[in-house]
């Protein structure tokens, strides 16, 4: 059965005796152009360990398998990840775990290959603390490739000066290279999402070595949590004036410059001049 056919899928749900639900963002893909062109964004091969959140009903699953790459899948719906177990061929390529991803302790997978990749079609409402934690795995996992929303996406991929950059897009940046590889309509799911789609694929890698990244990243939040504010004035909450003046003239930045103009390199200057 190809659970990325609308009619398949609705018959699977069925069988299962399931409906999707709200409440874990359950849009399944029903587009198997879509789910081809994920695999082919990932660059998933035979060599690679994919890790997979959010299996739902399967059909990424299944297309992931038929590259030959290994997948470890991670549902928190009991149903879907019982019902994974039909694509399980006890060949040791697919290991499913029944478990909230946001808790799930990655470390024992992360040392099973030298070639892991992420491939997921993301539960929405999780895009940010999911984000926190795979973005940051570089370099024992090689690349992110997700599903988020399209709006999300732009932010994730922002450059500076731009309506979407955010801290969002400097905290990726810090630990990726991204790109958004293409868009996605509600028509590709069902049920529907109210929101358009797109995949973005990360790059990981680590941050400076010497730059201590969780003081750099509550730095860049609080630069921008006055949006449309001066950096003078966002981030006098950390520092005294005189310092955030002198480190702004020593970055030859002006009295009025603002968070959303200022590039990654130029962030990261500004944080040394100023811890
Ligand atoms: N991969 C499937 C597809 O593309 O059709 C389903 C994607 S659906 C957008 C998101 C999936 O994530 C659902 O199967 C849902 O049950 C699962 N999910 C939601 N919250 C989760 C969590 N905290 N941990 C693991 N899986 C979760």
């Amino acid at each position: 059965m190809s659970v990325f056919r609308p009619s398949e899928l609705r018959q699977f749900l069925d069988s299962l005796g399931v409906r999707a639900r709200k409440s874990l963002s359950q849009n399944f893909l029903i587009d198997g152009n879509i789910l081809r062109k994920i695999v082919s964004a990932a660059g998933v091969t035979s060599d690679d360990l994919v890790i997979e959140i959010g299996p739902g009903p399967g059909a990424l699953t299944e297309f992931l398998l038929q590259t030959g790459a290994r997948v470890v899948a991670i549902e928190k719906d009991r149903v879907f990840a019982n019902a994974l177990q039909r694509l399980d061929h006890g060949n040791g390529q697919l290991r499913i775990f029944e478990a909230d991803a946001l808790d799930f302790d990655l470390s024992p997978i992360l040392g099973l290959s030298s070639s892991i990749k992420v491939v997921a079609n993301l539960p929405y409402q999780l895009t940010s603390p999911l984000l926190g934690k795979l973005v940051p795995l570089g370099p024992s996992v090689k690349s992110l490739t997700l599903m988020v929303q399209k709006e999300v996406a732009e932010r994730i991929t922002a450059r500076a000066g731009t309506e979407d950059y955010s801290s969002l897009s400097i905290f990726v940046e810090l630990y990726a290279e991204a790109q958004l590889m293409f868009t996605v309509e509600p028509t590709c799911f069902y049920p529907r999402p109210k929101v358009r789609s797109a995949v973005v694929h990360l790059d990981l890698h680590r941050p400076p070595a010497d730059l201590d990244a969780a003081s750099f990243i509550r730095f860049i939040r609080t630069a921008f949590g006055k949006r449309r504010k001066t950096l003078r004035s966002s981030l006098r909450s950390l520092f005294p004036r005189e310092a955030i003046s002198a480190a702004l003239q020593a970055q030859r930045l002006g009295e009025d410059a603002r968070p959303e103009t200022l590039s990654l390199d130029q962030f990261i200057h500004l944080f040394r001049s100023l811890i």
